[in-house]
């Protein structure tokens, strides 16, 4: 209301100055009057003329009162000059005219700084109304969030065939939503991306936009996190604004627990700010919106447990380090097109511990050194020569002796028997991760979580057993085991009394501990088929450890 006011008196005083100014012009234009010769005569005579203007064809001539003309061939010029000041010019009406276009600017000025003010007005106003009310602004369609054409297919990802199957179904719902929607169901809105740093969760990511010919937005979690208080969550936002618009659509966040790590602890507004918008805009997904969220993350236990519920990223994917088949493939795949005198098994079986990222970058270094020494194929030397520097350069890969990789496949074989034993759900184990369903249901019992905790215990008890000694690969898994001790005193009153003690927990993982050194001692022949499997395979899946171990338990 205000503004428009403004406005309307704008508009007034614009055209009142015009009219001022219109009706100055018309009066400094006023046309002299004409005068005969007699008439001039006589005022020559009585000196009534103060002054004269000779122009080309008339002279003006001005009295006290007025202003006159006469034709300037009909007089005398010198009499005229003998008794008044002349003026000599040549435009008859410069100077009036520069006058009026003076006028004329200074009118425009005086507008253009009142329209300015009017303006500035207008926009304190508008300004106050959205302090006021921020949560009216409108969303801006943030024109830099661009997605970007995937050119990858399944095809590139070498290896990892399970994850491409799950991942399939995917695809076919984005080229063909309808057939799922007629048929009522319902796809994850949310797929989550679980392994180690290299092994292709981006790559695969891409493949699922690249085979569904969909665009694809990609952001890394650390980005959405920023300084400033709601800026993660505007970032959010704009993101799945952007992504509906360009519906069907991928949206990728890579390193997801940067926004969705479990929350307490330390508090920190902003991460909180922008993992509660992201549940806000999955929770608001319509079951046509076509748009799915692929998250990657290396530490799913430690994400929000509010995130992996139904309805957000409820679809895991579980990708881990290639096995020696899969490094074979992946070998291949980057050796193509190079001339080479080399046996991908055998660079294979020299590669435990590389990922799908490090494979690529020692068979590029492998090719390099080959050109470094002027030779036109690569050899196993080149590899040989490579190998330590990949493995100690930037690409840090964790590539164990054999004494390590003995230890750790008597770690994971122990946990993998006592999740089997224990009845926590896992899809595979290898040689560094044991896949443990760690999913929070809604009610859990405290047999359930001791469990858990058993599991997690596991790896530490059989080290101590079979090789009288303990060693830092149980870090993690302790630190989860005392999480969930602290977890089912404190919050589930499991302990001793309603009432927690630190004693409590303590005494729970001392109880643990004990029921896990009776089962592991009882089990020790198949920790070492186990063992024996994992060293040679890599992995071992759930129906492999049932039938491998059937007979021990
Ligand atoms: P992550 O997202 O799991 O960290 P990326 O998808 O970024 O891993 O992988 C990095 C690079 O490693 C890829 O661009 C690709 O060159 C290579 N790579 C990883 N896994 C594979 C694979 N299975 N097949 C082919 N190349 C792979």
């Amino acid at each position: 209301m205000q503004v428009s006011t403004d406005k309307n008196r704008l508009i007034l005083i614009v055209a009142f100055v015009a009219l001022v100014g219109l009706l100055f012009i018309a009066f400094i234009n006023k046309p002299p009057k004409v005068i005969d010769l007699q008439t001039y005569n006589n005022f020559l005579k009585n000196d009534l003329f103060k002054k004269a203007e000779i122009r080309d064809y008339e002279v003006i001539l001005f009295t006290q009162e007025d202003i006159y003309s006469i034709i300037k061939d009909g007089i005398s010029i010198e009499e005229l000059l003998e008794k008044v000041p002349v003026e000599v010019k040549h435009s008859s009406d410069l100077s009036s005219l520069s006058f009026a276009f003076l006028l004329l600017l200074f009118i425009i000025v005086i507008a253009f700084v009142f329209a300015k003010r009017v303006k500035r007005v207008e926009k304190t106003q508008v300004n106050e109304q959205r302090q006021r009310a921020p949560e009216l602004e409108p969303l801006s369609f943030n024109r830099k969030i661009k997605p970007s054409k995937s050119s990858v297919r399944f095809d590139d990802v070498a290896g990892i065939d399970d994850v491409k199957i799950e991942l399939t179904e995917i695809v076919d719902y984005l080229k063909y939503p309808q057939k799922y929607l007629d048929f009522g169901i319902k796809l994850p809105r949310g797929v989550l991306l679980v392994g180690p740093p290299g092994v292709g969760k981006t790559m695969i990511a891409k493949a699922v936009a690249g085979e569904a010919d969909v665009p694809f937005f990609y952001h890394s979690g650390s980005s959405f996190v920023q300084i400033y208080v709601g800026m993660g969550a505007k970032r959010v936002r704009e993101l799945f604004e952007n992504a509906k618009r360009y519906a069907p659509s991928i949206i990728f966040i890579d390193e997801i627990d940067a926004v969705g790590k479990a929350r307490g602890g330390g508090r920190n507004d902003e991460r909180e700010s922008t993992l509660n918008q992201l549940l806000t805009e999955m929770d608001g997904f319509e079951d046509n919106s076509n748009i799915i969220v692929i998250a990657a993350t290396n530490k799913i236990e430690m994400l929000d447990v509010a995130l992996l519920r139904a309805g957000r990223f409820d679809r895991r994917v579980f990708l881990s380090l290639p096995n020696i088949k899969e490094r074979e493939e992946i070998i291949d795949v980057y050796l193509l097109g190079k001339t080479h005198n080399v046996k991908s098994s055998e660079i294979a079986k020299m590669t435990v511990g590389f990922s799908g990222a490090a494979l690529s970058t020692l068979v590029n270094e492998a090719a390099l050194n080959t050109l470094k020494r002027d030779a036109m194929r690569v050899e196993i030397d080149d590899f040989l020569d490579v190998k330590d520097k990949v493995l100690l350069g930037k690409h840090k890969i964790l590539s164990y002796s054999d004494e390590e990789k003995k230890i750790q496949a008597t770690y994971q074989a122990a946990k993998a028997l006592s999740a089997y034993w224990y009845e926590v759900d896992f899809e595979k184990v290898t040689m560094l991760n044991s896949f443990i369903k760690d999913v929070e249901k809604e009610i859990e019992s405290k047999t359930q979580m001791s469990s858990k905790l058993k599991v997690y215990l596991s790896g530490f008890v059989a080290c101590e057993l079979i090789y009288n000694e303990t060693y830092t690969n149980a870090a993690l898994d302790l630190k989860k085991a005392k999480m969930i001790a602290d977890e089912m005193v404190q919050v589930f009153a499991m302990g001793e009394g309603i009432i927690p003690s630190s004693i409590d927990s303590a005494n729970l993982i001392d109880e643990a501990i004990e029921d896990v050194e009776q089962f592991l001692a009882r089990t020790k022949k198949a920790i070492k088929k186990l063992e024996t499997l994992l060293l040679e395979k890599e992995s071992v899946t759930k129906s492999e450890l049932q039938r491998v171990v059937g007979e021990f338990l």
